[in-house]
């Protein structure tokens, strides 16, 4: 059988393309490696919980017409994430907002607020932020940064604040109103029913095989495209590390990964009382444990009827070396420079597309690559 398109790996951008050129009339096969689709936002049911089996994935853009298409895949319901941060026995609200600076300093207005973070900035003395430190520091103050940000961010990224670059702490707001939504996007929500149920309704009518590695399956034919089996493609779409795909010939990039260790627990109701609370000391070995059920508030989504029992996972950031699930890329300058090279043999390359988090080595939340997928589907046809 004759392809447009093979497509490498079954998660949010792959299938997100195979929808849409499956809908333009293009044919298209789907591999993946893992016996499952739907990449990182796979969630399984475990007595009528959908657990999110790699990391919480909270969907939330600014972007209307990506709010839009998303829906037409599910319904998706008004959660807002609104984590807590525990520091030994303190408890603060997320993001950086009036509970939390009126839980740190006893203080109860915004002017008061204001008038320690400006303190503190103005202690700091930092002009021009050059790295992680400087730039919390300049955003919000030491205390804030000792106790919510240093040794959460240390742990995850396995280095010292003060040798990352600043932008990871962008994506925090600061606010000085009463206001626990971490996220400053208008659209917000979990689709009702998990995540695997979006990917499979995009996925419907493309053929699929799990469990199968590209590299060890795809024999690429000079000029003609790509062969596997009796199959034929045109063209691949490649999702997965942009490294990997060309050898490591420019030396590899680096990524940071996760293991996440899931405890069932059937006896407790309820164990934390949020989805997710972070553990923000440095000592701590894991940076947060997410209560599943507390996406879908406790209730099962088809009965409404509050669910017995709860399933947690505690989330450990782990150095990634070779056969791990690669979640982050690490986008300092050295591997962004890496990448660039990389980026400049793909563009040589025509027969192949590179997508998503791998294949453009981006720091990407889903809605960012749905938009990047919809673009390179729009780029295709031309
Ligand atoms: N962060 C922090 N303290 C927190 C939560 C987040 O300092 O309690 C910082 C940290 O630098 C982290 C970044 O914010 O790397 C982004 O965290 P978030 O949890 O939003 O990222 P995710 O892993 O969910 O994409």
């Amino acid at each position: 059988m004759q392809y447009d398109y093979l497509i490498v790996g079954a998660g949010l951008f792959g299938s997100v393309f195979a929808y849409e050129m499956k809908k333009a009339g293009r044919t298209c096969m789907v591999i993946d490696r893992r016996d499952h689709i739907a990449g990182n936002i796979y969630t399984e049911d475990v007595n009528g919980i959908h657990v999110h089996r790699y990391g919480a994935h909270i969907f939330h853009t600014s972007d209307t017409e990506v709010w839009e298409y998303v829906q037409q895949f599910a319904r998706f319901n008004n959660f807002v994430n609104s984590p807590v941060a525990r520091y030994g026995k303190e408890l603060y609200n997320l993001p950086f907002n009036m509970n939390t600076f009126s839980r740190m300093w006893g203080i109860q207005t915004p002017a008061e607020a204001m008038e320690i973070i400006e303190r503190q900035r103005a202690e700091a003395k930092v002009e021009n932020p050059q790295n992680l430190e400087e730039q919390a520091l300049s955003l919000v103050g030491r205390d804030v940064y000792e106790k919510l940000i240093k040794g959460y961010t240390e742990k995850q990224w396995g280095r010292d604040c003060t040798e990352l670059p600043a932008f990871i702490i962008k994506r925090l707001p600061l606010r000085f109103i009463y206001d626990n939504n971490y996220f400053n996007d208008p659209y917000q929500g979990i689709p009702v029913g998990g995540y695997t149920k979006i990917v499979e309704k995009m996925l419907e009518g493309t053929p699929v095989k799990l469990g199968v590695d590209f590299r060890k399956a795809v024999r690429e034919e000079e000029g003609a495209g790509f062969v596997m089996g009796d199959d034929r493609f045109a063209k691949v779409l490649y999702t997965g590390m942009i490294d990997e795909f060309f050898d490591e010939c420019y030396g590899p990039l680096e990524y940071r990964s996760l293991r996440f260790e899931t405890e069932e627990l059937p006896e407790v109701d309820n164990y934390q009382g949020n989805a997710v609370v972070n553990y923000t000391e440095r000592e701590v070995p894991f940076t947060r444990i997410i209560e599943h059920k507390y996406f879908e508030f406790g209730k099962d989504s088809e009965t409404g009827e509050p669910i017995k029992g709860t399933v947690i996972t505690r989330e450990y950031p782990a150095a990634w070396e070779k056969g791990m699930e690669p979640y982050y890329p690490v986008n300092n300058d050295r591997n962004d420079a890496v990448y660039e090279k990389y980026r400049s043999l793909a563009e040589k390359k025509r027969s192949v597309i590179f997508g998503g988090r791998l294949g453009m080595y981006r720091y990407y939340d889903m809605d960012k690559v749905i938009r990047a997928a919809l673009d390179t589907v729009k780029e295709e046809l031309g």
